[in-house]
């Protein structure tokens, strides 16, 4: 039988969590429709799928571990009424009771995972985490609060249970709270795939952003241009991520799976179709059951349209279950090619990374 994988749902106080008719991270309807398909496929029916409420609650000082005394004030201070964090990330009511509950979450499944009660875990978040930076100092969040998946690991160092995480990004846009936080911590290998930050938001994550004093080379950063496809994808994540991962030999692996990557997303510009979300996944868990006991927390992460979403989030679902996924379509309009252009350009970013990085890992020496 595969390992056991629990589904970490959201409880009825994060569903509620609403950013507001306008906004397109919509945060109960990608939820339910993910559930609906991972029903409708047989995939919770599987023994060795558990569907978790989570009951953790971080604490202040679990947050403290990653933020700044200022951050979680001001995120207190506009949840008692409401207001905006940024432009982009609005504080309803609750926000600040709520990320506390989603950073409770987010620790809970990756104990459970060091204790041996499953060896993964998704968690199906109500807003991001990426983003959320040390402080808010004037840059977008981004649709974050607290930095979830920095507080998780933090916490799993702390109680003594993990000592070094493999981060793997697969959101399209970079995140530069992790980045952020663990920018000198070679305890932490964080690794992004995102489209180019000349072409989207946050604007971070080029390659010779490599990390600082202890942590330099422990950072890497894989921009890719807008119409890069399944190809070029697959290509970086055996070429760079496999290697590395191997070589860096963590506790466990943390994996942010992005739908946004998705080449209807309405947000971003990559072209990736439903056949990419089948094959690295597929890689990430071959690799994590080589390298560290199969232990994988994946986060369920951007997506904007969320039909796409939704099936995207099966397939990845499937995959971390070890059984085939269910064939499910593309929309309308998917790209079969890439632009030999884009080919090209990929090619040229990944030569430059290697030569980077083969001051610091023998891998690509
Ligand atoms: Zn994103």
């Amino acid at each position: 039988m595969p390992p056991t994988l629990a589904i970490i749902k959201q409880t009825e106080e994060l569903l509620s969590h609403d950013f507001g008719p306008w906004h397109p991270f919509k945060n109960r309807e990608r939820f339910e429709k993910y559930m609906a398909l991972i029903e409708q496929h047989g995939i919770t029916k599987l023994p060795w799928v558990k569907l978790i409420t989570p009951t953790k609650v971080a604490t202040e000082e679990d947050i403290l571990a990653v933020h700044d005394q200022s951050l979680i004030d001001l995120i207190k201070r506009l949840s008692k009424t409401g207001g905006m964090l940024d432009g982009d990330t609005p504080v309803p009511p609750g926000t600040y009771e709520r990320t506390l509950i989603q950073a409770g979450a987010s620790m809970e499944a990756v104990e459970s995972i060091m204790r041996g009660e499953y060896v993964r875990a998704i968690q199906c978040v109500a807003f991001g985490g990426h983003h959320a930076t040390r402080r808010h100092v004037g840059r977008s969040f981004g649709f974050c609060y607290f930095n979830h998946e920095g507080v998780a690991m933090r916490y799993l160092q702390r109680i003594g249970l993990a000592k070094r995480f493999f981060v793997l990004d697969c959101d399209a846009h970079h995140g530069n709270g992790i980045q952020d936080i663990f920018y000198d911590d070679p305890t932490v290998l964080y690794m992004s795939l995102h489209q180019d930050p000349l072409t989207l938001y946050p604007g971070t994550g080029f390659v010779h952003e490599v990390g600082s004093g202890e942590g330099e080379g422990y950072n890497v950063n894989v921009p890719l241009p807008p119409g890069t496809t399944n190809q070029s994808y697959l290509r970086a994540l055996e070429e760079v991520f496999v290697p590395l991962f191997r070589e860096y030999k963590p506790d466990m692996l943390v994996y942010l799976l992005g739908a946004d990557t998705y080449f209807a997303d309405p947000l971003t510009m990559l072209k990736l179709t439903l056949s990419c979300y089948s094959e690295a996944p597929k890689l990430v868990v071959d690799c994590a059951n080589e390298v560290c006991g199969g232990r994988v927390f994946t986060i369920l992460a951007g997506g904007y349209h969320v039909d796409a979403a939704a099936r995207v989030f099966c397939i990845g679902t499937a995959r971390l279950a070890e059984v085939e996924p269910p064939d499910l379509s593309d929309e309308l309009g998917a790209p079969t090619e890439e632009d030999p252009r884009v080919t090209a350009r990929v090619e040229k970013v990944l030569s430059e990374l290697k030569q980077v990085l083969s001051k610091y890992w023998s891998c690509f020496a």
